[in-house]
Parts: structure tokens; sequence; C-alpha cells
């Protein structure tokens, strides 16, 4: 089969259904299957190996990783999602495999698929770790934050635009959503860009009645189902709305010590409000970063479920890096949990 031959048939995707029961850990599974034969190809009906395994490793210990959410193009797959049905087809010949997991470097390399491949390994670098004592503190960066989504018809924009402009951002994504477009997560993820916990229904009237566990019991929740995405539950979270106004007397305290970061914002766009236009998130955002004092981080809060993000986003992006900042996501690197930064709350110090 040359790779012509090859590029005529398509690839289509299953996960590998028996992760745990059948051991193949580290892995996911792509089927090959031929189309129907191409006019030019016609009468010979050529081979395909029946499937390609992408099994991914740790490159200094060579032990597997498992629940690692890999791209195979635009397919994206998780090692560990049992049971995950990807729809679609791939097609063959060369083509990009990302890879991500916690600690380690974004694996992102193009690749040959011709007959006869019947796995590819992938091997992700370790991080060089941070030694423990060294404070973490954010200087002068800013922290593009994201809210309510996945949506399918803003978010593939926003992600486009983010890769455009070679900027991170941090998705804090509503669980029933998420759900919804697992890829969309783990397209986000593989990208760069961090995820945050936003709880899994955004309905306040249940999360903000009673105690906090409402609240907690969302983000658990959400996080159960972000690990089956992306291989991990984030502990960064935003309640939604924000903690002023929403969180009574203890419920702090009582969200640290479920072990998550809560992370507010000092600029926000103005886009919770469906009047508000992409000239007017604009607008909201220089007044904002005006009002910001060297070294203070800006946190920039923006939706990606309706559409003026997407004329803003650019916009926002370049004011930002007019003002010097260095653009960072929010990761669950923070050693301890706690709050990082709200509306008037004073900078606290080796974090924000
Ligand atoms: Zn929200």
């Amino acid at each position: 089969m040359n790779a012509a031959g090859l590029r005529a048939k398509s690839i289509a995707v299953i996960v590998c259904l028996a992760f745990a029961a059948a051991g193949c850990g580290g892995r996911a599974t792509v089927r090959l299957r031929p189309k129907a034969p191409a006019k030019a190809a016609a009468g010979k009906k050529k081979a395909l190996p029946a499937t390609l395994t992408i099994s991914v490793v740790d490159a200094s210990t060579s032990e597997p990783l498992t629940n690692v959410p890999v791209a195979a193009g635009k397919r994206y797959l998780s090692t560990g999602a049992a049971g995950m049905a990807v729809p679609g087809n791939l097609t063959a010949g060369d083509i990009t495999i990302t890879a991500r997991a916690p600690q380690h470097s974004i694996y992102r390399q193009s690749r040959h698929l011709q007959a006869g491949d019947n796995t590819v390994t992938i091997a992700l670098s370790p991080e060089s770790e941070t030694p423990d004592s060294e404070p973490v503190v954010f200087r002068h960066k800013a922290y593009l934050t994201i809210d309510d989504g996945p949506s399918a018809t803003w978010t593939p924009e926003v992600l486009d635009i983010l890769k455009r402009e070679g900027v991170p951002a941090t998705f804090f994504v509503v669980g029933w959503r998420a759900a919804e477009r697992p890829d969309l997560v783990r397209r986000a993820y593989l990208e760069g860009n961090a995820i945050g916990n936003h709880t899994y229904s955004h309905d306040y009237g249940q999360l903000y009645r009673g105690s906090p566990r409402n609240l907690t019991a969302s983000f658990a929740r959400n996080g159960l189902l972000l690990k089956n995405i992306i291989g991990y539950a984030p502990t960064v979270t935003r309640p939604p709305g924000g903690a002023a106004g929403n969180f009574r007397p203890g419920w702090q305290s009582r969200v640290t010590g479920a072990g998550y970061t809560t992370v507010l914002w000092n600029v926000t766009t103005g886009d919770g409000s469906t009047r508000t236009t992409s000239s007017q998130m604009v607008e909201n955002a220089k007044t904002y970063l005006a009002r910001l004092k060297s070294p203070e981080p800006a946190v920039i809060l923006m939706h990606d479920i309706r559409p003026p993000i997407v004329k803003a986003l650019p916009k926002i992006i370049a004011e930002v890096r007019r003002r010097g900042y260095e653009f960072s996501s929010v990761t669950d690197d923070l050693r301890e949990p706690g709050v990082i930064i709200g509306p008037r709350r004073k900078l606290l110090p080796g974090r924000f």
C-alpha cells in the first residue's frame, strides 16, 4: 500500500473500551478501516492494519502513563477514558499527535501513519521540578480566564485565536457542558491552556442555598468528570458569580478546607451580561487594566458561551501586550489551596 492509496482510506476511531479490565493502560486504540474503495483504486481491496494503538510512556522511566488525553489529528481521545466513544474518521498519512499529562511537557509531533503500523509509542518528558522552597510568585502576569463553556459554537473560535496569538488561557468549565463536549475540553488542554472547575451545575439557586456543601459537592462532581476527560481533577476553581455576594461567613474556609483554590478576578470585560458588545468588552478591560498597580497580576474575566468574545479577544490580548504583561495560565502548580485574587482583596504574599 503506497501513501497515496492509504490517504484514500479513512480511519475510524474507537477507544479501548475494556481499558481497566484488559489492562491496556496508557493506550488509546485507533481502528483503521477502509472506506468504500475510491474509483481510481477500485478493483483490488488492500488490507489495512486492524488497529493502531497509541501508547504513552514517561520518557525518563519508560513507565506507561494512563488516562492521558491524546489528540490524533483532530480526534481527541483519552488513553484512560473507558467507554468514551470517539465518532468520525481520521485521514491516514501525516498526522499530528499531541499528548499532555501533569508534570510533563506537552508532546506534539507529526507522524506518518501507514499500513503495517500497529503501534505508536510516544514518550512524555517530565518537566523539571521547581524546588519546594522556592515561593510561587506571579509578577506582572496576565491571566485570561474564560468561564461557563465549553460551547460548540464559540469555544473552537476562541481556541483558534489563542493558538494564533500563541497565548494560553484558563478555561473554568461547567460540568454539564463539558459532559456534552469533552473533546473541546481536551483540545483546550492539549493546546496548552489550563482547565479550572466552575462547578457541575452553575445553578446559583442550588449552589448557594444553605451550607457550602452544595457548592463543594458540585465542584467534586465536576472534578470526577474532568478527571475522565483530561486525566486529573483540577483543584483551581471559580465559584459561579464569584465569592462576593454569594459566600457567607465561613464559606471560604470550607471551600479551601476541601482542597480547592478559589480564583476570582480583578479585570472584568462585563460579558456576563448578554447585552455587552465586543467593543464594550474591550473598553471595560482597558478601564480595569488601567487601575491595576504593577506588579499586580491581571486576572481577566470573559465568557465563551456568547459571540462578543470572538471579536474582543484579539483586541484585549493586544492591549494586555501593550501594557507589558506576560501571559500565563492558572494551574494546579500552586503549592497550597487558597484564595488567589478578587475584588477588594489584598494580594497574598507568595501567591497572588
Ligand atoms: Zn459562570
